[in-house]
């Protein structure tokens, strides 16, 4: 029997109007190159947004068209991020922190018509124009520097604009944008996201048992606009009608502390290197920012369970998530569930230091050579998911159909265990893992544990070929400033806490530990590094 319900899209036009509607006094802050603040409201916003996308339209632009940014976390991207696909554009978001020859490969592959670009970054783009073939530039003016001469400036592209812009009638399976892996595991894959999956991903980020945003709220995306829509911030942050303070291109701990200071920011997201450095600045001068009791979702990477522990005595309250470019991001979230409430205090740190539990409409299971691993936190299996908002193929790229399982699963390349209660541990990426004597060792549970040490400030765990046991660790341990610590010393610390055979071989003392665009560990140069290490027999 059908049902008697509607079947309204869900189409990003409905999160537009409600915030111009309902919203329209709500603020949205940016921090400008200039480190001035720059303020607007919502009623600023949706008139704008309008008015990109009206413009977009004189200029051509037809339906499923690509129009690239690249683009600071700041109002007008965020423009961008409703401008385009409210007007049937699909908006590429581009990593600037990629290599110019990456960057000109992903708009190459996606077929970029437009090109939006902060003024901040024609340096970048100049190094990329000659190897493009993008039909139109606009130049954000975020230092009031004149446009350079062939390009057009986004003020005055917007001025096309009438105030007479009409949604086009979408399909909630149309293309809203797109996002290229990080390429922490290759060549970048092209993910693209449908209005409806966005819409979905939207409802279910704002759960309060997921990031918990509501439009009380003040919300500082630091996960950066060009990755992975900033774990779809912008749209959850917009849909529910908070007040936005965007941090420009600054990202260092002072200057966002000040940011939430200022602003009485009172939810944040970034992934774990970043908070790092803002624990450190805190730590360094602790009465030197009042800030208001803030959650903080960190995402990525795994975060370190000592970390969580050190921003508690803060009032700052950690939220560990996990997610993927090809799940828009989110799906899992750590938060204590009611019926552990009041539990072992350490286990509770234990759980909020792992992935969390799946979000609604979000399956999991971990599959090994049995099939799917029991939920027992003990047996180990690959991650793979399903949902409304997971990708079901990569964009032009039909060689990586093996990521998907027979019966439409995505395998995640990540390898957890599953507990009783259904929270998601992750041990390592399928290409990270260690096999020692036919044993795995996990290189993150190693990494977590060496991280708590006093002296430790970050430490990255590999894999190294060993003629006797296959593989064996190898510890690459950076210390923190002006502390000390021995091989001996490590090693007794992580004696009473793993098993003997996980005891890394070696410790090694470097300097900084390689990291990818996105702030994770690049383990693949550091395999590099040592990959003729010589074993002491
Ligand atoms: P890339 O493959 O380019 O790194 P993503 O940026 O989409 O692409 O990263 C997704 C991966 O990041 C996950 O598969 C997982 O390995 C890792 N990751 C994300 N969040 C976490 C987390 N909370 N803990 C551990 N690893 C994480």
């Amino acid at each position: 029997m059908l049902s008697t319900m509607m079947r309204t899209p869900l189409t990003l036009s409905h999160l537009l109007e409600r915030a111009g509607r309902l919203f329209p006094t709500s603020e949205i802050v940016t921090r400008m190159p200039d480190r001035s603040l720059h303020r607007y409201t919502y009623a600023d916003f949706y008139r704008r947004s309008r008015a990109l996308a009206e413009a977009l339209q004189k200029a051509g632009m037809q339906p499923g068209d690509r129009v690239a940014t690249l683009s600071w976390n700041t109002s007008a991207h965020l423009e961008a991020y409703f401008g385009i696909p409210v007007a049937g554009g699909v908006l590429h978001t581009l990593n600037l922190r990629l290599h110019p020859t990456d960057i000109a490969y992903i708009i190459n592959h996606a077929e970029d018509r437009f090109l939006i670009v902060d003024d901040v970054l024609l340096k970048l783009y100049e190094a990329i124009k000659d190897h493009i073939n993008v039909e139109k530039v606009i130049v954000v003016p975020l230092t009031g520097q004149p446009v350079p001469a062939g390009l057009t400036s986004y003020e005055d592209f917007l001025a096309t604009a009438t105030g007479d812009f009409r949604y086009p009638e979408l399909a909630e399976d149309t293309a809203l944008g797109m996002c290229y892996t990080s390429g922490t595991t290759g060549k970048p894959k092209g993910v693209v996201y449908s209005h409806r999956s966005m819409i979905l991903h939207s409802l279910g980020s704002a759960l309060p048992d997921a990031l918990n945003l509501a439009q009380g709220d003040v919300l500082t995306p630091v996960v950066p606009m060009f990755h992975v829509m900033a774990w779809g911030l912008p749209f959850t942050g917009i849909m529910v009608g908070c007040k936005i303070a965007m941090p420009g291109p600054h990202l260092d701990a002072v200057n966002l502390l000040d940011l939430y200071e200022s602003e009485q920011v009172t939810k944040t997201a970034g992934v774990p290197t970043i908070w790092m450095g803002v624990l450190q600045a805190l730590q360094k001068e602790p009465t030197r920012w009042k800030i208001l009791p803030m959650e903080m979702v960190v995402g990525g990477a795994a975060a370190p369970e000592a970390m969580i522990r050190a921003y508690d005595t803060f009032n700052l309250k950690v939220v560990h998530a996990w997610g993927m470019t090809e799940m828009s991001p989110l799906g899992t979230v750590s938060r204590t569930k009611h019926n552990l409430v009041g539990s072992d205090p350490d286990m509770l740190y234990a759980l909020r230091a792992c992935q969390g539990i799946p979000m609604p409409l979000v399956e999991v299971r971990a599959m090994n050579e049995h099939g799917a691993a029991p939920w027992d936190g003990q047996t180990m299996g690959e991650l793979e998911v399903r949902g409304p908002w997971v990708a079901q193929s990569y964009f032009k790229l039909e060689s990586e159909r093996d990521k998907w399982s027979a019966d439409g699963w995505f395998r995640t390349g990540d390898v957890v265990t599953i507990s009783s209660e259904g929270y998601v541990k992750i041990t390592d990426r399928t290409k990270d893992l260690i096999k020692s004597g036919g044993e795995w060792i996990s290189s993150l549970d190693l990494e977590n544990l060496l991280m708590g040490h006093p002296a430790v400030r970050e430490a990255a765990v590999i894999a190294v070929t060993h003629p006797r046991w296959d593989e064996r660790p190898l510890a690459a341990i950076v210390l923190k400033e002006g502390a000390t610590a021995t091989v001996e010393e490590l090693r007794a610390y992580l004696e009473p806490k793993v098993a003997k055979f996980w005891i890394p071989d070696a410790f090694v003392f470097v300097d900084e530990i390689p990291r990818t665009s996105t702030g994770k560990f690049l383990k693949m140069q550091l395999r590099d590094t040592f990959k003729d290490w010589h074993w002491e027999s």
